[in-house]
């Protein structure tokens, strides 16, 4: 299995896309072509997640995308991401009944209680097996808004080969993110606090790529949800999740989506030939993604039209991962995703595709589905199922089981949730007048003290960190 760029670049094998993460020409990396399942080995799938659980299915379905590794050690990585003392259950990514017709999907179990640890626990099992059999080293520099570093963090904590730097805006996360990262102490893992917003975390990350030399000196690498061998760890919950729910027939998923990151997992599902028939995209107030899906024009949002929402892992301007969608979209014509990524969204344009030819495509735009929650949407759907069944649910899964309930069919419907409510306390306050309980394996998290360091000096600063405090450069 080889991996081609959207915007042409490739192809390339595997492991050197999973330590590039952005193609040479700016575009991302996608499979040559998406492996196809039978019934057949769907029914066979199905046989090893009951039969011999999570981890072995993993393997099975990376597999089907990944020949430079061998299967006994992608067996080892998957078995290494996916214990049960890291996410509390066997079963890794259990899916139950909310209320008739209405399924959750649990991805939120991992150490850091959102659905990013199912991702990240195997990119850092890949990074570690990746660089140790080239006898390299790594340092992950990125910027989150809170859920991506924690998990990074977590996830990289016993990655030997790799040290990390992660921007955070100070003051901008929730008690619970906060503790959960600076809680760390380990000189791998280095917390860098900027007071500002997330965009500014974001600008300082991408000033330190561009000096080559200081990116090539220290080997600086990023974790961010373009990374293919991230996407591809999520299609594997996604076909799980259908086969622990669908009997024979169609399941459809709603997922709250920022990026595009998730929900892209369950496009690939889909083009694999599994039985998922409608994919619905829940966003939160920043809706460049909902109204896409119902006006066929893609708009990225200025930092100050990005607003900031109870929901904030979905507040984003621009859909990063929007863009392998698009090439499948176009019927995979890289010219055309070039011009319109590469050309007019850089240039501040907007995408508009209700004129070209792919637009109407069967199954209208891929059987795609979208809707929009509030704040006030988040605060009563919070309450509503905590009432009617005694589960607390965060703001995220909020969206989504919102929106899942305006698309519900026939066929089961799986809402994905992406957080647990313990990670967002101040809205479950407002919904149900307490904050969440903290489970027994978070005890503590809130007063892990704090290991950071301030940039609060710009980019030359932010290298002047780095070099001080690399272990390898
Ligand atoms: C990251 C995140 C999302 C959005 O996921 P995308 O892949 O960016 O669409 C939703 N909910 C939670 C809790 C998250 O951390």
């Amino acid at each position: 299995m080889k991996y081609i760029s959207t915007r042409g670049a490739g192809p390339t094998g595997f492991t050197d896309i999973l330590l590039e993460g952005l193609a040479p020409d700016g575009g991302l990396y996608v499979p040559e072509t998406y492996p196809q399942l039978t019934a057949d080995d769907v029914a066979g799938l199905k046989d090893i997640l009951v039969g011999d659980g999570y981890p072995r299915f993993a393997a099975e379905v990376l597999a089907l995308f990944i020949d430079d590794i061998p299967f006994t050690d992608l067996e080892a990585i998957t078995r290494r991401a996916y214990t049960r003392e890291k996410f509390g259950t066997d079963l890794i990514a259990p899916v139950d009944e909310l209320e008739p017709g209405l399924w959750l999907g649990h991805l939120s179990q991992g150490p850091t209680a959102a659905f990013k640890d199912m991702a990240m626990q195997v990119l850092g099992q890949f990074f570690d097996y990746e660089l140790g059999r080239r006898d390299q080293w790594m340092t992950i520099l990125g910027a989150t808004s809170g859920d991506t570093g924690s998990a990074a963090e977590y996830a990289l904590l016993d990655a030997n080969r790799v040290q990390v730097f992660m921007l955070s805006p100070l003051g901008r996360m929730t008690p619970f993110q906060r503790g959960q990262m600076y809680g760390i102490n380990s000189p791998r893992i280095v917390n860098v606090t900027v007071p500002g917003s997330f965009d500014d975390c974001q600008d300082l990350v991408k000033a330190v790529n561009a000096d080559p030399g200081f990116k090539e000196r220290y080997r600086i690498g990023a974790v961010n949800s373009i990374n293919w061998a991230r996407l591809v760890s999520q299609v594997v919950y996604y076909i799980s999740s259908l086969l622990q729910v669908a009997d024979g027939g169609e399941v459809s998923f709603t997922v709250p989506s920022g990026n595009f990151g998730n929900i892209c997992a369950g496009h690939v599902a889909r083009m694999m030939g599994l039985p998922v028939s409608r994919l619905v995209c829940a966003t939160n107030e920043n809706n460049v993604l909902a109204e896409f899906f119902t006006t066929g024009v893609y708009r990225v949002r200025t930092s100050t039209e990005t607003f900031v929402t109870s929901s904030p892992s979905m507040d984003i301007s621009k859909a990063s991962n929007f863009e392998r969608f698009f090439f499948d979209l176009t019927g995979r014509d890289a010219g055309e995703v070039r011009h319109l990524f590469g050309e007019v969204v850089n240039h501040g344009g907007v995408i508009d595709i209700r004129d070209r030819p792919y637009a109407t495509h069967p199954k209208d735009v891929y059987g795609f589905r979208t809707g929009v929650s509030t704040h006030a949407d988040r605060v009563a759907t919070i309450a509503d199922v905590y009432a009617r069944r005694g589960y607390l649910i965060d703001p995220h899964t909020a969206d989504g089981v919102k929106v899942a309930r305006e698309h519900l069919g026939p066929e089961p419907m799986i809402a994905m949730e992406t957080a647990l409510p313990v990670k967002f306390g101040a809205i479950t306050r407002e919904a149900i007048g307490r904050v969440p309980p903290m489970p027994a394996r978070f005890a503590g998290v809130l007063d892990a003290g704090a290991h950071t360091v301030v940039c609060d000096q710009g980019a030359e600063q932010l290298k002047t960190i780095i070099a001080a405090r690399s272990l390898f450069g």
